[in-house]
């Protein structure tokens, strides 16, 4: 098979998996669907929570340089002047004028620049450029605004135009000052937000890589202007942690130190962190330097006065800042991509094996932590089992299954993920203790259910 058709074989089993399961949904889909539009199911919106709260963790309540900001998702529309994405907040189309597919024209360039002999820094002609999927003649290059526009107030026509941020550093910039006297913060310090942003993509897909309704994760931290590349060195570090801490393999990494030309005119140093997905080699994150830019245009467009003043030394000065953007779809993407195995596995007859798929996601990831499995839905067993699962639920997230097969239920459970199976069975009545059932190793283990609780929590660290 080839590399293309593995990874488009591997995408095509997560995706089924993921609907079969309820971890993730297409959206609307009895109205026939909205394009590339997905809900998280429940065990989907689990996972994701478990990573928002890690990524909190991580980046904010694990330090005492950061503090945590909840802004609105629409702001005053003069925010989104001073920060140009009114005016520059664009993607370049071309439409195909036979199919009138429409495209991101540095899209096709990306792709043209793959094929042999072809000469990056020769200027473009776009009427030799054909359509990638049909071949067709394409139109011009037109510049398309991203940001979803609505009005607010009760009549239309009065009402005052505004927009669904397209990204959480507004909020951020806007309110730095207010932050850094009511928190009496000092520098280098941070602001984080997690959130929702909205950009109507022209080419939205690849599952949840390209939507038009995301949530970011993303900080910006404050530094002396001399102190910029200590603090991107260590966000970098950091970045690499918090990655490992979900399971992403280094080899899947690609560390793209973006050259001058291509930066943003404001940025000193930007280094995008890519993955090879199974469609290809893409973003994940970014990491930026944005110099004083952002809070200057700021101060400049509403007159605030957005300077730090040194306690110590009393210079005043416009902070400096280093900005880690990152994308909590892709990020449960790769979590996922990083956590599906497919391998042999003995079913309960004795000598014999099948396939098993089993997400081997981080413990403390997982939507259900322990699934509480009685052998038989008698009434004897489910008095127990159900003890046992109402007291674990005080430390973890459980569910109980007493349906179908056994073995059918530790699948289902390997499926999503659970990390431990407990199995309440008859002789449990006698010897009061269950079996315990490792996902990843489906090593099984008899402990006494006065234990359970305690074997778990050592189990998981916490
Ligand atoms: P791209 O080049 O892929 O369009 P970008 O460079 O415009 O991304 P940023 O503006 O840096 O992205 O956004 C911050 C992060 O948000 C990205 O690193 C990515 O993880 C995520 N992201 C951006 N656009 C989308 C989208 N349409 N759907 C899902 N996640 C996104």
């Amino acid at each position: 098979m080839s590399q293309e058709n593995a990874g488009q074989n591997l995408m095509d089993k997560l995706i089924s998996l993921c609907k079969q399961r309820g971890i993730i949904l297409p959206g609307s889909e009895i109205y026939g669907g909205l394009a590339n539009a997905w809900d998280f199911g429940p065990y989907g919106a689990l996972l994701k929570n478990n990573i928002r709260q890690a990524w909190i963790k991580h980046f904010v309540t694990s330090r005492d340089d950061m503090v945590l900001l909840e802004s609105g998702v629409i702001m005053n529309s003069k925010v989104w002047e001073a920060s140009g994405h009114i005016m520059n907040f664009t993607d370049p189309l071309v439409d195909c004028k036979k199919c009138k597919k429409r495209f991101r024209s540095d899209h096709i360039l990306e792709q043209r620049s793959l094929e042999p002999g072809y000469a990056k820094e020769a200027p473009v002609d776009w009427s030799t450029m054909r359509c990638p999927e049909c071949g067709g003649e394409l139109t011009e290059v037109r510049q398309f605004n991203l940001m979803f526009k609505s009005t607010m107030g009760p009549v239309e026509e009065e009402g005052a135009t505004v927009y669904l941020r397209p990204e959480l550093a507004g909020g951020m910039f806007t309110d730095f000052k207010l932050i850094q006297q009511a928190n009496r913060k000092r520098l280098p310090f941070g602001i984080a937000q997690v959130g929702k942003a909205f950009r109507n993509e022209i080419t939205p897909g690849n599952y949840i890589f390209r939507t038009r309704e995301f949530e970011i994760m993303e900080l910006e931290y404050f530094v002396q202007p001399t102190a910029w590349e200590k603090a991107f060195e260590m966000w970098l570090g950091v970045m690499k942690s918090w990655l490992k801490s979900l399971g992403v393999a280094d080899n899947s990494l690609y560390f793209h130190e973006i050259p001058e030309g291509e930066r943003a005119h404001y940025s000193k140093r930007t280094v995008d962190i890519e993955y090879h997905y199974p469609f290809g080699l893409k973003e994940l994150y970014g990491l930026a330097y944005r110099t004083d830019y952002d809070l200057a245009q700021h101060a400049k467009h509403s007159g605030a006065d957005l300077t730090y003043q040194d306690p110590e030394t009393g210079e005043k000065f416009i902070p400096h800042v280093v900005e880690p953007s990152m994308g909590l779809e892709r990020t449960v993407l790769v979590t996922l991509l990083s956590a599906y195995h497919e391998e042999e596995a003995p079913t309960a007859e004795a000598g014999e094996t099948d396939r098993r798929v089993v997400l081997k996601l981080p413990k403390h990831l997982a939507p259900i932590q322990v699934a509480v499995l009685p052998l038989s839905k008698k009434e004897e067993l489910a008095t127990v089992a159900q003890a046992l699962a109402q007291d674990l639920r005080q430390k973890f997230t459980v569910e109980y299954d007493d349906t179908q097969s056994i073995g059918k239920r530790y699948r289902r459970q390997d499926e999503i993920g659970t990390p431990y199976c407990v199995t309440v069975d008859f002789e449990s009545l006698n010897d009061k203790a269950v079996t315990v059932r490792d996902r990843d190793s489906m090593k099984q283990e008899r402990v006494k259910i006065q234990e359970v609780r305690e074997y778990l929590k050592d189990k998981f660290g916490s």
